[in-house]
């Protein structure tokens, strides 16, 4: 298991750091683990001149996974912009063709309280959100700024999907539904564009080798409605891109707790890039209050899709699970009566129970 560890910016280091921790344990087990470290973000600017130098990408290109922290600072805004940080993201995404990007929204009983939803309404939630991560109006050429004969000045992109992307994380879609409840809803917006249509008849036609998947279509607008009316009636939501980034972040928020949610960026082998949701929280950094659980989660996501290690995934969750039993808090997630600890001793913590 080669491991292209990038901890970037922020809070990126600090979290990243329990991460590896956990990493060290399941190689202390016999687990064949190599890290190898990489600047990534405004940390590959200050080294080496470039958000994405040439040094991370040979090394994520041969590693079989990349953990991530996070990238961004202030310090950074004023630079042009291919420097900025942000770029090195989407250039090692596109890079590596991570294209289908898989976020759960898992509310943990012990955290049921810090959704601003109803506890009822999201207590046992389980979604699993995938987003189709490089294509759709984000990639779509032509895109600009222009002025016309009459000499209005008109902003204008295009929204496309080839069949063949489509398809390609459908199945993806449908290989995680098999693993899960066997039910997905494919969100689109096929009753006013035409990219949504076809997108629904490819991921109908799709749908004939997974026969055991109930499937069914939803408009993002209803979606968007659904997710904070009742949430639990998904399983896997399958969606494009600039739909699922906008959804996404609304389940994320079912949750309640950004710091808690991990993520996963795949490619066609089941190659990825692994990251907390959450950015580099520059206003914490260097303060050890950061939550590292994301980061360690993602590390679980990365044993379930990468290295198809289904009972080390479990056993890293079930780590994570124990520590929130004990009472266990970064500043967060802290409620009265819990104990407030440090991004450190959380580490120490999920390793203790691991
Ligand atoms: P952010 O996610 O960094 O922070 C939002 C809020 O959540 C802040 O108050 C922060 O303190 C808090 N927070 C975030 N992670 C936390 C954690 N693990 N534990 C406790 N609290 C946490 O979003 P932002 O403030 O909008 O962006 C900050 C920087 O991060 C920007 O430069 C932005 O471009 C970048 N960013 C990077 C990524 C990424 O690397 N994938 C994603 C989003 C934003």
């Amino acid at each position: 298991m080669k491991i292209a560890v990038l901890p970037g910016d922020g809070i990126g280091p600090e979290i990243v750091a329990q991460a590896a921790k956990v990493l060290e344990v399941l190689r202390s087990d016999g687990l064949k683990i190599e890290m190898e470290y990489a600047h990534l973000g405004g940390a590959g600017y200050d080294a080496e001149g470039d958000p994405f130098p040439a040094t991370t990408e040979r090394l994520a290109l041969a590693s079989d996974a990349v953990l991530l922290g996070a990238v961004g600072g202030y310090q950074y805004d004023t630079l042009p912009r291919p420097k900025r940080p942000e770029q090195g993201l989407l250039r090692i995404r596109k890079g590596l063709g991570l294209f289908a990007n898989l976020r759960p929204a898992l509310v943990y009983p012990e955290l049921v309280n810090a959704s601003t939803l109803k506890p009822e309404l999201v207590s046992g939630l389980d979604i699993m959100i995938l987003r189709e991560l490089t294509g759709d109006i984000y990639f779509g050429q032509p895109r600009g700024i222009r002025t016309l004969d009459n000499g209005e000045r008109q902003g204008f992109d295009t929204m496309l999907y080839s069949e063949s992307e489509i398809r390609r994380v459908a199945h993806v879609g449908f290989k995680i539904a098999m693993k899960r409840n066997k039910k997905m809803c494919s969100v689109d917006k096929a009753n006013v564009l035409d990219t949504s249509m076809f997108w629904r008849e490819i991921v109908t036609d799709v749908a004939k080798e997974y026969p055991q998947v109930e499937l069914s279509h939803m408009y993002v607008d209803n979606a968007a409605m659904q997710l904070v009316r009742a949430p639990k009636q998904f399983d896997v939501i399958l969606t494009g891109n600039i739909f699922g980034d906008i959804l996404s972040d609304e389940a994320s928020m079912l949750t309640g707790s950004i710091g808690m949610l991990p993520s996963a960026s795949l490619d066609e082998n089941n190659k990825g890039l692994y990251e907390p949701c959450h950015g580099s929280a520059p206003d914490i950094a260097g303060k050890d209050i950061a939550n590292p659980l994301a980061t360690i989660l993602s590390v679980a996501m990365m044993m379930r899709y990468t290295f198809a290690h289904e009972d080390i995934a479990q056993r890293i969750e079930a780590a994570v699970r124990k520590t929130l039993q004990q009472g266990l808090r970064t500043g967060d997630i802290a409620e009265a009566g819990k104990q407030k600890i440090g991004t450190a001793a959380m580490g120490d913590a999920v390793v203790a129970a691991l």
